[in-house]
Parts: structure tokens; C-alpha cells; sequence
């Protein structure tokens, strides 16, 4: 039996005095599959998002990412864990904008040390994968939401990450460019990458998600696999 990417168990996190913002929450997620996680703001999806991130530490339980107990990593380790291992995309691209789209594709495997000219070998083959090859000498402020989205892909990429989390990946573009993205994220899962994104776009989760998960007041209330991909 392979090792789950993301296996979650018995994890809560709260807040001071609050009610708890994930509440007692198993999730396993194996190799290849794509998760969209739903739900109503405040349902504790950036929360489950920031814990598989290393990013925050449960209350209780356990976070363990492509065999590692995340949880239990200190800042150091949880950044490098964050360069190694997973891919983060965002709603808003989060490039840096004084860098051209090569340098900002480059960028996590400069901080892993891998050797420069493999690091743009690996960079053209992205780029050029993306099919956003025409534009590795241009800044970021220059291309249109979808195009910028592509090179957050890549970057996100750019390590081999077990795992590719996304966060609203096309909350902030128009139709035609939401439809690239999801067109591409489908593609990578279809490629073999396992993804978990968050979500309210539910086209986005139809298009992309072999499995859907539905948070309420921390809680999952609905694991349901949507066989409906086209592949
Ligand atoms: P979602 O991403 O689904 O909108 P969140 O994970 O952001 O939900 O939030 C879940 C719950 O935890 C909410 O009730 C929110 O107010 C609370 N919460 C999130 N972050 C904090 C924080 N830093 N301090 C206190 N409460 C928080």
C-alpha cells in the first residue's frame, strides 16, 4: 500500500475560549488524487489549509505530509519542509514583481541549492509545459491574471512537491482565464500530481476534484469522490 500524502488525524485547533476552528478532523489523501475542499467562511478551511502548510500547529492531533509529522516541526524545518515538499498557489500569484517570470519560477530551487544550471533546465521544461515559454523574460505586472496564475503553477512546481496546495487559484481572474486554470490544474492531476485546493468555485471543483470535502463549523460533513472528472 503506498504512503498517504496527507494523512490528518484526530486534529483540532482552537482559538482562546472560542469554539474550535477544526474540530476533530481525520482526512487521509493518497497519491493522485485532487481534493477540493468546500464549505462557508469560517468553516476552518484556511485553517486545515495552514496546518497541512506547516504554517500553524494543531491544538491536538497529528499532520503528517508525504511522511513527515509536520506538526511537529520547528520554524526551520518547517520552512524547508515547505520548500521540499509542497507547491502553494494563491489567489493572488504572490510573484515577486521586480523579478521576470524565469527568476521567479527559479526562485524555490535557488533557496533548495539545487544547481543553477538544472534549476533552468527545469525552469525552460515548466515554462515551455505551461505553455507560458514566451514569456520568461517578462515581468509579472506585464502579463494578463491567467498568465500570471500559469507561473505561479510552475513555481509552485518547480521542487517536485509530493503535494500542490491551492488556495482560491482562480479566485481573482475572469471567466476565460479561470477556465485556463482550471483546464491546467486538471491537466497536472491527470499527469499524476496530487493536489488539495481550497475553493468556492465549484466549477473549479467539478472540473478538477476526484474527491470533494465540505467543512461546517470545523467539521467535515461530506467526503464524497466525483467520478464526473473527463479524462
Ligand atoms: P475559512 O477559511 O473557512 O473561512 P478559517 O479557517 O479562516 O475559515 O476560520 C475558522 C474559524 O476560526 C473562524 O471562526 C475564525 O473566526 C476562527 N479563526 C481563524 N483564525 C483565527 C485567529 N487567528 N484567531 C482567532 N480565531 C481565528
Amino acid at each position: 500500500m503506498p504512503q498517504p500524502v496527507i494523512d490528518i488525524r484526530g486534529t483540532s485547533r482552537t482559538y482562546g475560549e472560542g469554539p474550535p476552528a477544526l474540530a476533530d478532523v481525520n482526512l487521509t489523501v493518497w497519491p493522485g488524487e485532487s481534493v477540493a475542499v468546500l464549505g462557508p467562511s469560517g468553516s476552518g478551511k484556511s485553517t486545515l489549509l495552514n496546518l497541512i502548510a506547516g504554517l500553524d500547529r494543531p491544538s491536538a492531533g497529528s499532520v503528517t505530509v508525504d511522511g513527515l509529522r509536520v506538526d511537529r516541526l520547528g520554524e526551520a524545518g518547517s520552512a524547508k519542509y515547505r520548500r521540499a515538499r509542497i507547491g502553494m498557489v494563491f489567489q493572488f500569484f504572490n510573484l515577486l514583481d521586480d523579478l521576470t517570470v524565469t527568476d521567479n519560477v527559479l526562485l524555490p530551487a535557488r533557496l533548495a541549492g539545487v544547481p543553477r544550471a538544472e534549476a533552468r533546465r527545469r525552469a525552460a521544461e515548466l515554462l515551455a509545459h505551461l505553455g507560458i515559454d514566451r514569456h520568461t523574460a517578462a515581468y509579472p505586472g506585464t502579463l494578463s491574471g491567467g498568465e500570471r496564475q500559469r507561473v505561479a503553477v510552475a513555481r509552485a512546481l518547480m521542487n517536485r512537491p509530493a503535494l500542490l496546495l491551492a488556495d482560491e487559484p482562480t479566485g481573482a481572474l475572469d471567466t476565460a482565464s479561470g477556465d485556463d486554470v482550471r483546464e491546467l490544474l486538471t491537466g497536472l492531476n491527470a499527469d499524476g500530481q496530487t493536489i488539495l485546493l481550497v475553493t468556492h468555485d465549484l466549477r473549479l471543483a467539478e472540473a478538477c476534484a476526484s474527491r470533494t470535502i465540505e467543512l461546517v463549523d470545523g467539521r467535515i460533513v461530506r467526503d464524497t469522490a466525483t467520478a464526473a472528472v473527463a479524462r
